[in-house]
Formats: C-alpha cells, structure tokens, sequence
C-alpha cells in the first residue's frame, strides 16, 4: 500500500474512534438522563396524587366540622319546637354563622316552604329558587338521609352575577324542618375549604360535581386565568356530606420533588455530554500522537530501507570496480605484450606491400589487404585494451578534426560490399582535444559500423561545425539495436558479438566525458545505427585536463 494511502486510512481510523467513543458516552448520559427523569415524574406523579387525595381528604374534614355545628343548631332548634323567637338576636347558638358561610336560615318544608328564622347576612325571602333548592335537596336524599348534609345544587342569587351554594341540614329530631347554610360562591377568594396546608403546594379547583364543568366551580387556589388546569394534574374525588361528590383538580406550585431532584437529570446530562466532550478530546490527542509516532517510524523505515538499498548499491559498484581493476590489470599486460609483436607485424606487412607493388600479383594483393585489416582491428583492440587500463588524462591540443577523420578511414578501410559516404568539410576544421584519444574514438565508431554490416551496405561518415561544437557521425546501415543494448552500450565488457570484448564503447565514452562532450545513439533494429560525437566549441574541458601548450604553439 502506498504510504499517502495508508496515512488516509489511518486519519479515518481516528476520526470513526473518535466519534464512536463520544456517541457511545453521549448515548450513555442521554440514556442515564432519560432514566432518572422516568424515575423523577414517577415520583412526581406519585406525589401530587398524594397531595391531592390528602387536600380531598382536608376538603371533606371542613365540611365534616360544618355538618357538626349545624346538626348542634338543629337540636337547639328541636328543642324550642322551632319556635322563631327562639331565635332572637342573642340566641348565640342560630346567631353564629359558620366560617366561611353568610348567612344561616331554620326553613320549614312545604308547601309552602318558609323562613323561620335568619341569621348573618339576613335571608329575607326564600325566593323560588332557594325554595327549589332547598326542596330538590331534600326530595332527592329522600328521608332516609335525615341526619346528613346536603348541599344544593350551585344557583345564581340576585342579578345573576350572585352565584351561591347552599347546604342544607334535615334534622331527625325535627321532621319537616331543615337548618339551611348558604355561602356565596367566588372562587378566586381564598376560602376556608382551601386555606389549609395540602393546598399551600397546589394549584387547585374544586367542582361541585364529580365532573369538571366551568359554572359548577366553587373554589379555585390561582388565577382564574389558568383554567381549567392542564398538564400534569391530578384530580381526586371528595364527599361533602351526602350530596354528590365534588371533583378537586390539582396541579403542583413548583415541582413536588424538589428543585434538586427535578434539576438532577438535566445535571447528569450536561456531565455526560461534558464527559463524551473530554473522552473524545482524550482518544483524539491519543490517536493523533500514534498516528504522528506511526507515521515517524513508517519514514525511519523507509530512511532505513532506502540507506539499505544505496549501501547494496555502494557495495555492488565496489565489487565491479574492483573486478575492473583487476581485469584493467590483466588488459594492461596484455596489450603491452601484444603491441609489439603487432608493430612488428605491421611493419612486416609494410615491407611486404612495397615488395609486391614492384611484382603485382591480384592474389597476394587481396591477402595482403586482409592481413592488413586484421592487424588494423587487432591494434584498436590493444588500444582499448591500454586506453581502458591507463586512464589517463586527455593531452589538449588544437586538432584539425578532419585531417584526423579522414586519417583514421585511411587506416581502416572497408571490408569488401561496404560503400563509404564521406560527408568532411573542404579544409581544417579544428577543436580542442586529445588527438590520440579522439582517433581511438573514430576508429572505434568506424570499426563497429563495419562490424555491423557483414552482409555490406553503407557507412556515412559525416563532420561539421555546429553551434553545439564539433559534431562527428557514424553513421551505418547495418541491423541497428534493441533499446535493451542501447540501454547497455557503454557499459565496459558488453558486447554481443561473439569475437568481442566490449571495451570500444565504455572507451569512446570515457574518452568524450574527460573532453566535457557528449555520445549519443540513434537505432531501432533493422534501421542502421548512428553514434554521434560532441565537441564542445574552443572551450576546456571541465576536468582540466593537461593542455601541451607548446604543442598548440608548433600547430599555429
Ligand atoms: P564490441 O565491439 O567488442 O562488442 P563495443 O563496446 O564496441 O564492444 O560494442 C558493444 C556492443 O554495442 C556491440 O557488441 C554491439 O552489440 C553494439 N554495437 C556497437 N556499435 C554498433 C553498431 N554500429 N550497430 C549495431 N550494434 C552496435
């Protein structure tokens, strides 16, 4: 996997631990949260039904008492037989209204229904609806509920706006009579049904029927405005007397509970998204440090590894030079034992030749020619053989570079079936070099394109002064190369030729790189091959070689 590649899946790695860890922590404190809220409003709920059934409770109590303090006017009044001046203004007894209460009446049953006698806020006329009232009341609990109280149905007093309850007491020890209450009905004022302690937590409404329904509403502990009571209420039925049974609907103030309680799940919420908030910065700063130490060790390893690959390389290179060496060794020996015999050789052969030329004779001419061209090709092998081992320096002197191509083609010249297309300049055309190592060069390109053509063709020698500097090409029609031997041309010891040793390139090459120039190829396979030879213009080369000044001088 490449290295970029892995990195990226590595950052994504981090960026999915990251998330997960706060979405699972964040799923904790949400769940957590969710939970203690379940079990807060449970506990809520169970609270508020609570305080409402004991606010029911409270609600019946007060009427309880109401009941005792009118069944106790009831017997007063049984014992003066309902006598009216009974009741005068100083008879405590029928005189005390009950709290809460306006005004209190001893009433006998029709028809016609009467007043008796009043007390409080003075009842003056029964009206019919009080009469019907009181009457319904009584007609509906029938006489078994003699001993009870009652309370009317809720009516409206004078103007309509006057709303009232009215309770009414049948005593048993006074057939035909009932002690009758009435209070007048504004259920925003705080009233002694709802002052007591249950109701300080509540916002209560208490109905006169077991139902809610807005004109049947006899106390109210808030605003009118908030009816009816909505949200979480709790509602709870309640006796007054032996009428039909009021409704109390509740809602709590503020939460029953308690603020901490009520406040705690939002609490754990907060400190777990807080926790999910750390927890991922931790495995973030944890999984980024990793990564950049994963990331340091990945480039140690490839520093390491690349280091490994340059020393094989180092190490290779070494064990090739010192194979080179020793058979640059060997090369030297050689060529220092062959030269001479060859020179004598040639010379030999020069000798021979002016003896023919005075006797012509075809055959020893051919024969002649062929040695001639053996000890030609035999001479540049021991050249390279030396040149290859010496390494020495170029010599620079102003070399006519023409006169030195033309001289070379003299010395080698074509095997038979090989054309020769010289392409010189008219005169002198001189460059900065080493003469002896430039000629070894040209024979060698000329040596070579010969070689490649063993069934003939022909070798376009061609040189000319370029912008570039000197230019020489050797240029031949012969099978040309596949890029595999291009690639490997001027390495020393290649060849593909079954009599080569593959010294000629590697030296044509070292040659030019210590005269700064360059050597360059052109071939496919089948289409000739062309070396081409750069000089670069009057200039020294860049390795400084030795420059025979005193030569130079001699040629101008
Ligand atoms: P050698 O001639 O001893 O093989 P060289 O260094 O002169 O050594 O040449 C190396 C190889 O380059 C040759 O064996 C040959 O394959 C290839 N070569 C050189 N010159 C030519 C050419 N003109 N045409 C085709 N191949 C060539």
């Amino acid at each position: 996997m490449c290295p970029e590649v892995a990195v990226t899946a590595r950052t994504r790695r981090v960026r999915f631990l990251s998330l997960a860890v706060f979405l699972v922590v964040a799923g904790l404190a949400v769940g957590g949260s969710l939970g203690t809220r379940q079990v807060v409003s449970d506990q809520e709920r169970k609270l508020l039904h609570q305080r409402t059934d004991e606010a029911a409770l409270y609600l019946s109590s007060v009427f309880g008492s109401i009941q005792g303090e009118m069944a106790s006017i009831s017997a007063t009044a049984a014992l003066s037989k309902a006598d009216p001046k009974a009741f005068a203004a100083d008879n405590l007894l029928l005189t005390k209204v009950p709290q809460g209460f306006k005004s209190i009446a001893l009433v006998r049953l029709g028809p016609p229904t009467q007043l008796v006698a009043t007390a409080g806020a003075s009842i003056t006329d029964l009206g019919s609806v009080r009469t019907t009232a009181v009457n319904q009341a009584y007609a509906a609990r029938t006489k078994a509920l003699t001993g009870a109280l009652v309370a009317t149905p809720l009516f409206d007093g004078t103007g309509g706006k006057d709303r009232r309850l009215g309770f009414a007491y049948y005593a048993p020890q006074l057939p035909g009579y009932a002690v009758y209450a009435e209070a007048q009905v504004q259920p925003s004022v705080q009233s002694p049904a709802t002052a007591g302690q249950p109701f300080s937590e509540l916002i209560a409404a208490v109905y006169a029927v077991p139902r809610v329904q807005a004109d049947q509403l006899i106390a109210a502990t808030g605003a009118a405005g908030h009816l009816p009571l909505r949200g979480h209420i709790a509602s709870a039925k309640s006796q007054v007397g032996q009428g039909p049974s009021w409704l109390l609907v509740a809602k709590a103030r503020r939460p029953l509970v308690g603020s901490v309680a009520s406040f705690t799940p939002w609490a754990i919420l907060m400190a777990g998204l807080l926790a999910a908030v750390l927890a991922t910065a931790v495995v973030e700063v944890l999984s980024r440090r990793r990564e950049y130490a994963t990331q340091v060790a990945d480039e140690r390893t490839r520093e390491l590894q690349q280091s490994l690959e340059d020393l094989a390389a180092a190490h290779e290179q070494l064990v090739r030079q010192e194979r080179l060496a020793a058979i640059g060794e060997l090369a030297s020996s050689i060529g220092h034992e062959l030269r001479n015999p060859l020179g004598v050789i040639s010379n030999a052969l020069y000798l021979l030749r002016g003896d023919i030329a005075k006797r012509p004779d075809d055959a020893a001419d051919r024969h002649l020619a062929t040695a001639e061209r053996e000890v030609s090709a035999a001479t540049v092998i021991v050249a390279d053989l030396l040149e290859f081992a010496r390494q020495r320096d170029p010599v620079i002197t102003d070399v006519d570079i023409t006169g030195l191509v033309d001289e070379v083609m003299t010395v080698l010249p074509p095997p038979a079936g090989i054309d020769i297309d010289r392409q010189l300049p008219n005169g002198p055309l001189s460059a900065l070099a080493d003469r002896d190592m430039l000629r070894q060069v040209v024979l060698n390109l000329l040596g070579n394109a010969y070689q490649a053509m063993p069934e003939g063709g022909r070798v376009t020698v061609a040189v000319s002064a370029e912008q570039s500097g000197v230019r020489i090409s050797v240029a031949d029609t012969g099978a040309g190369m596949t890029q595999d031997v291009k690639d490997n041309l001027f390495q020393p010891f290649f060849t593909t030729k079954a009599r080569g040793i593959g010294l000629g390139l590697a030296v044509c090459k070292r040659i030019i790189d210590a005269h700064s120039g360059r050597i360059d190829v052109e071939s496919a396979p089948g289409q000739g091959a062309e070396f081409i030879v750069t000089l670069p213009a009057l200039r020294l080369p860049h390795q400084q070689p030795h420059v025979d000044e005193s030569s130079v001088e001699v040629q101008a």
